[in-house]
């Protein structure tokens, strides 16, 4: 049976294109940038070409953006290198209720080394109410940071207006946009970002690889110490490899954008019809329109998440669940109790995410497996039964 993947919010197969891109910084082209020999200067001009592509890609300018090993420690980044670079200024963080944990732990650190956060409430479509951001800034205020849209609801926030607010006060603002750069067109100077992360593997790139835009004049303290690499902002020798292969990433997605997301937006607005129509007592998370073109995620009544997930893994299908069973904790994700799901609904959800690669007979197929599974798991279930 074919395995049908719908979980590219999770990860992406990276683009055959992207691949055939990298494969001579391998082994023939495997020079340190660094080294100011001919194998040296041709992989520096690799990394700098896939940089003026990234950076005309955002509307920003090549100095501006620094190459990293993910959406992860362009965060980690963002957050404690601003913090730690504006400590005088002051110790206050806004952020959202909903980040990424590549967010949330970077400030429960600095929690714990005197920096206080503010955690902004969204409101049961999972939105940032920009004037929340305006009440909540101080005098003491040194960041704020908000995703662009959100990895497991696909809602996306009023970035542009946030930043209008921010700007306004002269406070850096900070955007996660790891799930929109390749998807939906992402420009920093009509975002109002000061800050920007992304990451190569959530847009058909390579794994491991990622960039953080950083506005000419904002400051930032190092993050890693060692060699003067990205202008002494990133130390370690560059992965080449990684850099060419998120640049052609960006330069596929470029192109192919705008038609991919009519295309998944299209199957998307099939699918929550379809879901709402055929199963009884769902929920779906996230704002309606002010979403992910390849987002859909439901709440199911009374059944498990997780249950969801094995039965659909065994009929071939690949989805995810906000339902945390998966991982050590038994508590649902902070995400869909911060838009208000009591945590017996919550624990009932399931995301499927499509792709570049995702056909409408793979749509077809879930659509109609989909409520035998749950009928199938709700006759087992005692929550179903009490009711
Ligand atoms: C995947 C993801 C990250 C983490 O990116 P990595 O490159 O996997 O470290 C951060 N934020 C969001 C919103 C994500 O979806």
């Amino acid at each position: 049976m074919e395995k049908i993947y719908l979980d590219y919010a999770a990860t992406t197969p990276c683009d055959p294109e992207v691949l055939e891109a990298m494969k001579p910084y391998f082994f023939e082209k495997f020079g340190n940038p660094s080294s100011i020999h001919y194998f040296g200067q041709e992989a520096k001009k690799a990394i700098e070409d896939a940089r003026e592509g990234l950076a005309s890609f955002l509307g920003a300018s090549p100095a501006e953006i620094v190459f990293t090993s993910g959406g992860t420690e362009s965060n980690n980044f963002a957050v404690k290198g601003v913090a730690y670079a504006q400590e005088a200024k002051g110790n206050h963080i806004i952020t959202s209720a909903i980040e990424h944990h590549a967010i949330t732990e970077p400030c429960k650190f600095l929690e714990k080394h005197g920096f206080k956060i503010t955690y902004l409430r969204v409101d049961k479509d999972g939105l940032v109410n920009p004037e929340d951001v305006k009440k909540e800034i101080t005098d003491k205020t040194i960041l704020v940071s908000v995703m662009h849209a959100n990895n497991e609801i696909g809602v996306i926030q009023p970035i542009a207006e946030i930043g209008k607010i921010t700007r306004e006060k002269g406070i850096p603002f900070h955007t996660d946009a790891v799930q929109t750069v390749g998807h939906i067109p992402v420009n920093v100077n009509e975002l109002n970002v000061d800050l920007l992360s992304l990451s190569a593997h959530k847009f058909y790139g390579p794994k491991g690889v990622g960039a953080l835009y950083i506005r000419k004049g904002t400051r930032i303290e190092r993050f890693f110490h060692g060699g003067d690499q990205e202008k002494g902002r990133r130390a370690s020798t560059h992965n080449t490899t990684g850099i060419v292969g998120l640049g052609k990433a960006a330069g596929l997605c470029r192109r192919k954008m705008t038609e991919e997301a009519k295309f998944q937006a299209n199957l998307r607005d099939r699918m929550i019809k379809e879901i709402q129509e055929k199963i009884s007592e769902t929920h779906l998370n996230g704002h309606p329109l002010k979403r992910l073109p390849n987002n859909v995620n439901f709440s199911i009544k009374y059944i498990e998440g997780e249950s969801m997930l094995l039965n659909l893994d065994m009929l071939g299908i690949a989805a995810s669940t906000g339902s945390a069973c998966t991982s050590s904790s038994l508590e649902p994700s902070h995400v869909l109790l911060a838009i208000g799901l009591p945590h017996e609904i919550a624990h009932g959800s399931l995301r499927f995410t499509l792709g570049r690669w995702t056909k409408e007979e793979e749509v077809t197929y879930l659509l109609d497996i989909l409520p035998k599974v749950i009928n199938k798991l709700r006759a087992m279930s005692p929550l179903y039964e009490k009711k």
